[in-house]
């Protein structure tokens, strides 16, 4: 049921005073003595005034203590109140406390889903750490418990035990590592060192650093840029990070005999960079969640690559940290391409 407003209410009151006035000034003029005519009127009107007034006022008292106890309990107005409504109206009051309390709970609606979201990142980050550190932590203890209950004097197995558990060490080192770095670029996130630097210097360093591994597979790996001198301004370690972690994937996800491109280009005010392979691809469906940490297109694949599930992460971090946009085009079999810009310097 809708409520007139509280003006309108104390009108009502004060017509209903009117005319119960009346009605008892014309029963006193009829039964009891005689009323002037002037008076006649003027005590029904005076008393319906009287009325209006008396209770607007005490109810407009009544309204401002019990909003100003209600908005301090939910600390969205000043202290003071009664200093916030010298200038409203009885209903104008009520109707922006109405309106108040509506977007309190909102933003309550609001904060309670953040926090919701939050707490199942939390969870699921901290099954997925779990999920990842089991595996070698596991083969490390069987391999120890092996060369415990005898394999240490077995000269078959003993080096070969010990190997296998020095990569699953190794494993745990470098999820450890990322988890650091992960960490640091969140906390460092505003402490970027910006320099103007050569873009397509660091890029041929970054193809040096994995050179190694891409010969492995036997995967070429190409610079391609139209014009010299392309200088960025970003931050030079970072961008050497995204770029190692972009060519890994590559290798780690290319064809034997594959091949990988960097391309550099300049688009007005900003540097592009492209990093393509003609690898195993990425289904379009995983699109949405590639950039999480520990997302993997297929389980068991990737781990048997030894990736942490990490690097697309900490690429997007540091790309967000830039103010920049990193994009991904990919078909399943034919192959990838990773996309981002920098600041021209
Ligand atoms: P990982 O350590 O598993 O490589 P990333 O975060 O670097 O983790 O990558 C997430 C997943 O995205 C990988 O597990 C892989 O399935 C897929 N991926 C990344 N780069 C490529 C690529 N160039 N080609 C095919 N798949 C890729």
């Amino acid at each position: 049921m809708k409520y007139p407003k509280p003006s309108l209410l104390i009108f009502y009151g004060s017509l209903a005073t009117l005319g119960f006035s009346f009605t008892f000034t014309l029963f006193f003029h009829l039964f009891i003595s005689k009323v002037d005519s002037t008076l006649f009127f003027i005590i029904p009107i005076l008393g319906a005034v009287f009325v209006y007034i008396t209770f607007r006022l005490l109810l407009r008292k009544f309204v401002e203590h019990r909003l100003s106890l209600l908005y301090r309990s939910i600390q969205t107005k000043a202290e003071d109140s009664s200093v916030a409504y010298e200038d409203e109206s009885l209903d104008g009051m009520i109707e922006n406390a109405e309106k108040d309390v509506q977007d309190w709970q909102s933003k309550q609606d609001q904060e309670i889903a953040k926090l919701k979201e939050q707490e199942n990142f939390r969870r699921e980050f901290l099954g997925n750490l779990a999920h990842e550190l089991k595996t070698p932590v596991f083969s490390i203890q069987g391999y120890i418990l092996t060369l415990l209950e005898g394999g240490l004097e077995d000269e078959t197995i003993n080096k070969k035990f010990l190997e296998r558990a020095s990569v699953s060490t190794d494993r745990i080192v470098s999820i450890l590592e990322d988890l650091d770095q992960i960490t640091k670029l969140e906390i460092d996130a505003l402490e970027m060192n910006l320099e103007p630097f050569d873009m397509l210097k660091l890029a041929s360093e970054c193809i040096e650093g994995v050179e190694l591994r891409a010969k492995e597979k036997k995967i070429s790996l190409d610079l391609k840029h139209v014009t010299d001198d392309i200088f960025v301004n970003a931050d030079r370690k970072r961008i050497a990070q995204v770029l190692t972690n972009l060519l890994n994937n590559s290798i780690s996800y290319g064809n034997e005999d594959g091949n990988t491109t960097i391309s550099v280009f300049v688009v007005d005010d900003l540097v592009t960079i492209e990093v393509s392979d003609n690898g195993i691809g990425i289904d379009n469906s995983h699109f949405p969640r590639l950039f999480e940490r520990f997302y993997r297109v297929e389980k068991s694949r990737n781990r048997h690559e030894g990736g942490t599930g990490l690097g697309l992460a900490i690429v997007k971090h540091v790309i967000d940290s830039h103010q920049q946009k990193i994009s991904v085009k990919s078909s399943f079999g034919i192959g990838s391409q990773f996309t981002f810009s920098l600041d021209k310097a």
